[in-house]
């Protein structure tokens, strides 16, 4: 598994480059060694059929990280006590590894199985969306994973993620001669970012944070245009809709300034289902075989299951290894959670419970 493991850190795969397709290509081989009939499709996605019995469980993977290539020139593999360090290798290299053991333990009395790889999942699945959707056809049960939150929680809801622009349309105008003539959309915006921010509401899980302002000239121009580029996170389809009200509602506090918005939903929000609670029920019962007090969360963040949860399907996400430092340069992955989530999850593949 650690050999494994240090062969997928050290193919760098940013999304969008080649190296996303030699890892799909490396699990490919692996998954082949298995007994699979490995697929690649268009878009560098990988989907792979295994054999076994009752109806089909999808387990769910991506091969691309978030780290640019050359990272492991600073931040190479490597392995200090426990912990192994590198890009990608908890989000989700490791997890890979994870996914091919498990199968391979699950051996003959597995479920029937489909592996579907993700090639563009940390950008949001643009282009695998269709063809996951498509794979999710038929299977009693999604199996994703994806890192587990602290302690290794398993996630059995996810916030719903959207990535909105608010342009701001004003009247330019001479700082020093005509400022009072000029419709400031620099004003505007800081008005509308109180409005933006006022619609947070923690208790419920709705955020929404302006993470980036820009606008303006020079100093000695009304700025005639701003922007703030907004990251909003829901639980709920509910809350979903009711936020998009809000934000279409916005008005200009400026009578002459005028307001657009642009971007929308990149994943809609996985809401905890009956399957998700029983597909819990049954890990949690295996963990306590194998020592492990597994818990389950919601998790804030985005992942391909939101998208399966969105087309009816049970969802138990966060089945990987445990480490911490996702997207940051300290990302590890504790070497002795692999042997013990493989098992884990080779006991889903055998009876998820669904
Ligand atoms: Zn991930």
């Amino acid at each position: 598994m650690l050999e494994l493991l240090r062969e997928l850190v050290e193919i760098e795969s940013p999304t969008y480059t080649p190296g996303v397709r030699a890892v799909a290509d490396r699990m490919g081989s692996e998954l082949a060694t298995l007994g699979a009939n490995v697929s690649m499709l268009d878009g560098d996605h990988l989907r792979a059929e295994l054999g076994g019995s009752g109806e089909p469980l999808l387990v769910v993977g991506h091969t691309d990280t978030v780290w640019p290539v050359g990272t492991l020139e600073s931040m190479p593999f490597r392995v200090d006590g426990d912990h192994a360090f590198g890009p990608g290798v908890y989000d989700m290299k490791s997890c890979l590894v994870v996914l091919v053991e498990a199968i391979r333990l699950a051996g003959a009395e597995r479920r029937t199985l489909r592996v579907f790889l993700t090639a563009d999942e940390e950008m949001g699945s643009p282009t695998a969306r269709p063809l996951l959707e498509a794979a999710a056809d038929g299977v009693a049960a999604a199996l994703v994973v994806e890192p587990p939150g602290s302690s290794g929680k398993l996630k059995t809801s996810r916030k719903g993620l959207g990535r909105f622009r608010l342009t701001i349309h004003g009247r330019p105008a001479h700082a020093g001669t005509h400022r009072h003539k000029g419709v400031s959309a620099i004003d505007e915006l800081a008005h509308q970012i109180h409005a933006l921010n006022a619609l947070n509401d923690p208790e419920r899980g709705t955020t929404l944070n302006v993470g980036v302002v820009s606008g303006g000239t020079s100093e000695n121009v009304v700025a005639a245009e701003a922007q703030a580029r907004v990251d909003v996170r829901v639980a709920t389809m509910a809350d979903r809709d009711e936020i998009e009200r809000a934000l279409a509602k916005l008005e200009p506090v400026h009578p002459e300034a005028k307001l657009e918005l642009g971007g929308g939903w990149t994943r809609p929000p996985l809401e905890r289902s009956e399957g998700a609670g029983r597909l819990f029920e049954q890990a949690r019962t295996y963990g306590r075989e194998l020592g492990l007090e597994l818990d389950e969360e919601s998790s804030g963040g985005g992942s391909d299951g939101n998208l399966l949860g969105a087309v009816g399907v049970p969802v138990l996400d966060g089945l990987g290894a445990e480490g911490g430092g996702a997207h940051a340069p300290d990302e590890h992955v504790v070497l002795p959670s692999l042997p013990v989530r493989a098992q884990l999850l080779s006991r889903l593949l055998r009876n998820p419970g669904v």
